[in-house]
């Protein structure tokens, strides 16, 4: 038997913190295994697909910059990444290379673990940003039955990312943020403002409804300012972590037929690694 491999891959690539969570599932299930990140810059693409289809490795999760470009290096892209605009992982179905994306089913994932029938009554979606956290975010609350606003700081991206997903989505410029608050049954900040490094996301959160979900996508760090105000004000928050853990649960599972655990000891060797202590 021949290990099984599968790969990140993005241009820069240092950050990602897939090869530890997919290390730690490999470790846990006993596979013959292994789970690497490699930096592809955008000429080297079609390269790397084609030794992936040589050497017939599982597949890869794809960062930035390939998620749109290597819709054409694959056989088949799965109508859920199409609509998306953005593959994020590649697998094997028998002879056919496949494109797909897991962001949407892994925010999703979370925000039902953290919040049990949250969407039962909820009408109204309000995303911040418009970039790739903010197109999955948005296709995601609006399979669910969502009305989403998109609000960016350059408008026209908003109304952009909003054509192209298509009825049930409106984009915005920020001018319109304060307008929209009070209507939304979750708030999801998807821009990079909160993050470290950046400066925090200045929003009052006060037009609020009382039963509104707070989600911020940014993980690191894991409770953002933005989460801090949210929870001072009593409403339900959701951390980014858990999107990124379980995108990475769908992406296992198409590679190995295996569902990982999500284990506390993962979430605390992720957290460690965002929070730069080593375990
Ligand atoms: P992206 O495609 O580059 O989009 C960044 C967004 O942030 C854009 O809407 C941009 O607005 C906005 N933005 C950046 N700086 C801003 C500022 N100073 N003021 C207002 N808006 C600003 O990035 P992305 O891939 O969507 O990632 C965004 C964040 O989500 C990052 O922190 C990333 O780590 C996180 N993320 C988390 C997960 C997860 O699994 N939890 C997954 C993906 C991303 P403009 O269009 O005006 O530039």
């Amino acid at each position: 038997m021949t290990t099984a491999r599968a790969f990140v891959i993005g241009h820069p690539i240092g950050h990602s913190r897939s090869p530890l969570m997919h290390g730690y599932w490999i470790a846990q299930a006993g596979l013959d295994a292994t789970y690497d990140r490699r930096d592809v810059a955008p000429s080297a693409l079609p390269d790397f697909i084609a030794e992936l289809r040589a050497n017939r490795w599982i597949g890869c999760n794809v960062t930035i910059p390939h998620k749109l470009a290597v819709m054409d290096e694959v056989d088949v892209v799965q109508d859920v990444a199409r609509a998306m605009g953005s593959v994020n992982c590649i697998w094997w179905e028998g002879d056919t290379l496949v494109g797909g994306n897991t962001d949407a089913t892994g925010f999703l994932s979370y925000l039902d673990i953290c919040h049990p029938g949250w969407d039962k009554g909820a009408r109204r979606a309000l995303i911040l940003g418009a970039g790739g956290a903010a197109r999955a975010a948005a296709y995601g609350l609006r399979d669910r039955g969502l009305a989403v606003d998109l609000c960016n700081r350059t408008a026209a991206r908003a109304r952009s990312l909003a054509s192209h997903l298509g009825a049930g989505i409106a984009g915005h410029g920020n001018d319109a943020l304060p307008g929209l608050l009070a209507d939304a049954d979750i708030l999801v900040n998807t821009t990079s403002l909160g993050m470290t490094g950046q400066p925090p996301l200045d929003l009052d959160l006060a037009p609020l409804k009382p039963s509104a979900i707070v989600n911020d996508v940014v993980y690191a760090p894991l409770e953002t300012p933005l989460l801090k105000a949210a929870t001072a004000r009593g409403l339900r928050t959701v951390d980014g972590l858990g999107m990124l853990i379980y995108q990475g649960v769908e992406g296992f599972r198409s590679w190995f037929g295996v569902t990982p655990e999500v284990t506390p000891e993962l979430r605390r060797i992720l957290e460690d690694d965002i929070q730069g202590k080593t375990s």
